[in-house]
């Protein structure tokens, strides 16, 4: 049974709070770096219009949706804005070729992948000392839209949703369980599953649900889908502030503590869906439990997270059944390890990153 030691729930969750959010601070990227990508990004955009004059360059992920560690990747999406463009296949192709030749960038195109993209690396120099690495892709307009979602959650509370989420980026990049090639969860993945535990799991909700709260006029179907998908979410986020506040005042380590004792032992993995969108749905309801004609389902859905617009898509359809039970191990772990409660709220924090 874990050690109780002598300090307070209270003064160790106050502890904790003050060091997680020192701790996340320092992992943030440098307004050096920050300044550099967007250099590259428009360097790459110049390139890429004089192939396709149409086009714009956007930046997705965590480089455009406030949970951008230092070092990490750029997304960046293209997006061109006339009829008769060429075929991404194409493109790539070409693209490859011009980046090779103006640029220091290495470069891979990957014309075949499932979505054809151009990726980009450059060796680590002064000022860069871990290089940059960067795929582009092409219309990619539902994941501009997830990157939009995610950032007006961050706005709404920017203190405990940031610091949440950066630190259980970090964790499991620490804990080696954020590799989708590898079984385990995209940082996209762990991302929803904290929005999820704040809208949907904790009473009262630390967050709204966004894709619930009506809109402040009539909006047509034109406006709201892309691709088929309902892509609607109340965005104004200032006037949000202004009308809603959280009736849940639970610390950042009061709600560290809560989710991974949630995720270790009361998330339904058997037959659960995770849905920001919808709260709990069942696999059953969506189709993704176990289809004896469709061996493969049940494989495919061991930990299921509906993509909050793409809701036919389960986003950790790469986590294996090794995979979830690691992770679910590291909740645990987790869990143990704050329940003890050392004395001191650092050494937690050291041993929840070994
Ligand atoms: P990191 O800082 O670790 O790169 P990130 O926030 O950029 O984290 P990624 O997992 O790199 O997260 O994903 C970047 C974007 O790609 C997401 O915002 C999402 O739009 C899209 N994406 C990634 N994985 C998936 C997935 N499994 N399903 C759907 N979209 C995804
Ligand atoms: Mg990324």
């Amino acid at each position: 049974p874990p050690r109780r030691s002598h300090i307070s729930r209270a003064q160790f969750a106050a502890e904790l709070t003050q060091c997680l959010v020192e701790f996340v601070v320092q992992l943030l990227p440098t307004q050096d770096e920050l300044s550099i990508k967007e250099d590259v990004r428009k360097l790459l955009e110049r390139l890429i219009r004089t192939i396709e004059p149409d086009s714009r360059l956007l930046s997705f992920g965590s480089t455009a949706n406030g949970f951008s560690l230092r070092n990490s990747d750029m997304d960046l999406c293209c997006l061109i804005d006339s009829e008769d463009r060429l075929p991404a296949t194409d493109l790539v192709n070409m693209l490859g070729d011009l980046f090779a030749r103006e640029t220091k960038f290495h470069i891979k195109p990957l014309p075949h992948a499932r979505i054809p993209i151009v990726k980009l690396s450059l060796d680590p120099q002064p000022g860069l000392p871990y290089g940059i690495a960067c795929d582009i892709g092409f219309e990619n307009r539902l994941a501009l839209e997830n990157t939009r979602l995610l950032m007006c959650y961050a706005m709404i509370d920017p203190m405990r949703v940031r610091t949440l989420v950066l630190f259980l980026k970090v964790w499991c990049k620490r804990r080696k369980i954020n590799s989708p090639y590898k079984g385990t969860l995209s940082s996209y993945g762990y991302v929803l599953l904290v929005i999820y535990f704040l809208v949907h799991v904790k009473n009262p909700p630390v967050l709204p649900n966004l894709q619930q709260i009506p809109p402040l006029r009539p909006i047509s179907q034109d406006e709201t889908h892309i691709n088929g998908f309902n892509v609607w979410f109340f965005d104004d986020v200032n006037l949000l502030r202004q009308r809603w506040q959280s009736q849940n005042t639970e610390s950042v380590a009061e709600l560290l503590i809560d989710f991974f004792k949630f995720y270790s032992r009361d998330f339904a993995y058997n037959t659960g869906v995770a849905s920001i969108r919808a709260g709990l749905l069942t696999k059953e309801s969506k189709g993704w439990d176990n289809d004896p004609d469709k061996g493969t389902a049940r494989e495919r859905n061991r930990l299921c997270i509906e993509d909050p617009f793409e809701t036919n898509f389960n986003v950790s359809r790469c986590v294996t059944r090794d995979g979830l039970y690691t992770i679910r191990g590291e909740f645990m772990r987790a869990s143990r390890i704050l329940a003890a409660r050392p004395d001191r709220a650092f050494v937690a924090l050291a041993q929840l990153c070994e």
